[in-house]
């Protein structure tokens, strides 16, 4: 059987590596709010509580999404942001096989569900896609939006 998605032309999310296109979507701290996932909107929520992050708030966790609620929750508490983004990406992640059913959110551990995680996280960091920015360039940031 063919799945519908197959023949859909997808629109991708172009970041790039313009900063202030960047800045322009994710706001002057870089944490986007709203992520679509194959046209499913999911709500971005950070939270400096580990135990915020689980929705039954039993355990501490890093990242987590829930496909009832469209709701990703990231543990924040100023974190580093490529260390942020790469939460953020596992949970995209899960959403995308969740939408696609695939075999990445069948493996408890999800290990190779991380390792995508970290290597798109480092592909985008490391071409200058998303940037880490110093504090003088939020400073910077939010001068030029106010202008
Ligand atoms: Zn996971």
């Amino acid at each position: 059987m063919v799945k519908w998605l197959t023949h859909r032309t997808l629109t991708p999310t172009y970041v790039g590596s313009n900063p202030t296109l960047a800045a322009i979507y994710f706001g002057d701290n870089m944490k986007p709010e709203i992520v679509s996932i194959l046209g499913i909107e999911y709500k971005i929520e950070y939270v400096d509580n580990p135990y915020e992050v689980d929705i039954n708030k039993r355990e501490p966790l890093w990242g987590q999404i829930d496909y009832w609620t469209r709701t990703i929750r990231i543990y924040d508490n100023n974190r580093p942001q490529e260390d942020i983004w790469q939460t953020l990406m596992h949970e995209v992640l899960h959403g995308i096989s969740e939408a696609l059913n695939m075999k990445l959110n069948e493996d408890d551990m999800h290990d190779e569900l991380d390792l995508l995680a970290i290597a798109i996280t480092d592909v985008f960091f490391r071409n200058g896609w998303i940037k880490n920015l110093t504090t003088t360039e939020q400073e910077l940031r939010k001068e030029d939006n106010l202008s």
